[in-house]
C-alpha cells in the first residue's frame, strides 16, 4: 500500500498506533493542535519545507520567517494557552547566501518579538536540496484552563474568530500575477498571518466554550478534526461565514468558486470553536474584544458525523474537503 491510499491522516494514525503516548506527566499526546503536560504546559511543532510550503525567492524570506513562527503559535492559540519559548531547526542548502538566511531569521525574530517568547534551542545542518524550517514552540494555559479539539456537544454554536477563504483567494490572485490593487487584505492573509493568542486565551476562560482548532488546512477538514474527536456533526450557515469584500470580486476575476476558498482554503489560522447557546454573545464580545472584530456564529453542531453547509436554504455540495499532504480527499468519516 503506498501514502496515497492512507493518507496524511491515516499514516499519523498509523504512527500513534506504534507508538506509546502514555505518560504519568502528560494530559493529552497525539491527536490534538498541541500536547498537553499535567502542569498545564503545551507543546506543538510544525516543518516548513523550500518547493513544498514555499518557494526560493528570497525577496519572500522576511514574511517567511514571520510565518513559520506564527504558525506553530496558531497552534498554541487553538488549545487557548499562552506562548513562551520556541527551538528552531534549520537544514540549510550549501548554495544559500548567509544575507538570506539573515532575513529569514529577522523575519522569526520580529514575530517572536511581537509575542514576547525567547529563542531557548533548536539545531543546525546543510541539506542538499531544499531549505527546511521546523519550529517547535512551548507554551502554558492559564490556570489549566486549555481547550481540546473534543467536547463538542450537539445543540453547540459553532464560531470562527474571522474572515474564512482570505488566504486561499490572496494566494490565487499571486498566483494569477493579478493586479493587487484592492487585494491587500488577502494577499496579506495569506503572507502574514497573526495567530489568534489573545482570543484563544479569552476563549479559555469560558466554560461554556467545548472544543477549539486552528483553521489551518480548511474549515471543513478542520471543523472535522472536532467532529470526529466529539463524535458529533455540524450545520453550516454559509451566508453567516464572514468573508473579506475582495473574496468574491477576485473569485469572479478568476473564475474560481468562492466556496471552495471559504470552505476548505488552507492557512486562514482563524479560530474555529463550539459554545453553548447561552454563551452565544459572550464568547463573540470576548473574541471580539481582542481585535478579532468579525468574529461569528456560523453554524451548530449536530447528533449525525457529517457536515452539511446550506446557503440561504439550499444546500450546498462540499466538492473537496480540505488540504492533504498525500492528496487523499479527507471528510469527517476518514480524518
Ligand atoms: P496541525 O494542523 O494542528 O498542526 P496536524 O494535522 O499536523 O496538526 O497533526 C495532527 C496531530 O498529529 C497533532 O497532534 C500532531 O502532533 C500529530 N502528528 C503529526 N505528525 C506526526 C508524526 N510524524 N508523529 C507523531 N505525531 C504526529
Ligand atoms: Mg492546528
Amino acid at each position: 500500500m503506498n501514502l496515497n491510499n492512507i493518507g496524511e491522516f491515516g499514516l499519523i494514525k498509523r504512527i500513534a498506533e506504534q507508538f506509546s503516548s502514555h505518560s504519568p506527566g502528560l494530559n493529552h499526546g497525539i491527536g490534538d493542535d498541541c500536547a498537553v503536560f499535567a502542569d498545564g504546559f503545551v507543546i506543538s511543532t510544525d516543518l516548513m519545507i523550500e518547493n513544498v510550503h514555499f518557494l526560493h525567492d528570497p525577496s519572500s524570506y522576511h514574511l517567511l520567517g514571520r510565518k513559520a513562527l506564527a504558525v506553530n503559535l496558531s497552534d498554541i492559540a487553538a488549545m487557548g494557552a499562552s506562548p513562551l519559548f520556541f527551538l528552531l531547526s534549520i537544514a540549510i542548502p550549501k548554495q544559500y547566501a548567509l544575507d538570506d538566511i539573515a532575513v529569514i531569521l529577522t523575519g522569526i525574530h520580529s514575530m517572536a518579538e511581537e509575542f514576547g517568547i525567547a529563542l531557548i534551542g533548536g539545531d543546525t545542518t546543510g541539506s542538499h536540496s531544499d531549505l527546511m524550517i521546523s519550529i517547535t514552540v512551548i507554551g502554558q494555559a492559564i490556570d489549566q484552563r486549555y481547550i481540546t479539539r473534543k467536547g463538542a456537544r450537539p445543540g453547540d454554536l459553532v464560531q470562527v474568530s474571522g474572515p474564512l477563504g482570505s488566504s486561499a483567494a490572496g494566494l490565487a490572485v499571486l498566483t494569477a500575477d493579478l493586479d493587487p490593487t484592492g487585494c491587500e487584505t488577502l494577499i496579506t492573509a495569506h503572507l502574514n498571518p497573526i495567530p489568534r493568542i489573545k482570543a484563544g486565551i479569552a476563549l479559555s476562560q469560558i466554560d461554556e466554550v467545548h472544543a477549539m482548532i486552528d483553521i489551518s488546512d480548511g474549515l471543513t477538514q478542520d471543523l472535522g478534526h472536532i467532529l470526529k474527536a466529539s463524535e458529533t456533526g455540524a450545520e453550516l450557515i454559509l451566508e453567516s461565514i464572514p468573508v473579506h469584500d475582495s473574496l468574491l470580486p477576485v473569485s469572479q476575476k478568476i473564475k474560481v468558486d468562492p466556496f471552495q476558498w471559504i470552505l476548505t482554503g488552507g492557512e486562514d489560522y482563524e479560530l474555529c470553536w463550539t459554545v453553548a447557546p447561552e454563551a452565544e454573545e459572550i464568547a463573540l464580545n470576548a473574541v471580539r474584544k481582542t481585535g478579532a472584530v468579525h468574529a461569528a456564529t456560523i453554524g451548530r453542531i449536530t447528533t449525525g458525523r457529517n457536515i452539511t453547509v446550506r446557503n440561504y436554504g439550499k444546500a450546498v455540495n462540499i466538492a473537496q474537503a480540505g488540504f492533504n499532504h498525500f492528496g487523499v480527499r479527507e471528510t469527517p468519516d476518514n480524518n
